[in-house]
């Protein structure tokens, strides 16, 4: 299975927020959209970052009473690591294990392919996981018939 698997079902939207606009903001966001990151654009649409949950609670650990001044640019992740839909879901994983994160947008080319989560991964794998064991025991049930 590869990451073009769960975009084809869950869609190549993506929620992303200017980086001038509040942490405040991003909270807001976040919460409407029942999602963990933000992918940060620039005026082209180009990602220049990623803000997730993790941040968030960062900086309320440390300056809980400016989050409604900093500017999601001042504290999002810049070096954002980034999958393409040809990666394999063995891959991901081990991408997101190594650097402990939850969230790996995807680029096709230069464009936003959409946005996989560690829950999307591994609700594939599940999937994919009782589909195998389905064809396992109708080939043993068959096998013993
Ligand atoms: P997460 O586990 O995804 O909530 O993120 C944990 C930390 O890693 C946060 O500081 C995020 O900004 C950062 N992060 C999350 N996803 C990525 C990514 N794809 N590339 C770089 N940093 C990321």
């Amino acid at each position: 299975m590869r990451v073009s698997d769960i975009l084809r079902k869950k869609g190549s939207e993506v929620v992303t927020i200017e980086p001038h606009h509040t942490v405040h903001d991003a909270i807001q966001s976040l919460v409407r959209n029942n999602i963990g990151a933000l992918l940060v654009t620039g005026p082209d649409g180009q990602l220049v970052g990623i803000f997730t949950e993790r941040d968030i609670l960062r900086e309320a650990a440390s300056h809980s009473d400016r989050l409604e001044e900093t500017p999601v640019g001042d504290v999002m992740t810049r070096n954002v690591v980034i999958g393409v839909p040809e990666d394999p879901l063995e891959y991901v994983m081990g991408i997101m294990t190594q650097n402990r994160i939850r969230h790996l947008p995807i680029m096709d080319g230069e464009e936003l392919a959409g946005i996989v989560s560690i829950g999307d991964v591994v609700n594939a794998c599940q999937r994919e996981t009782e589909f195998e064991n389905r064809l396992l025991k109708d080939y043993i049930h068959g096998v013993a018939r």
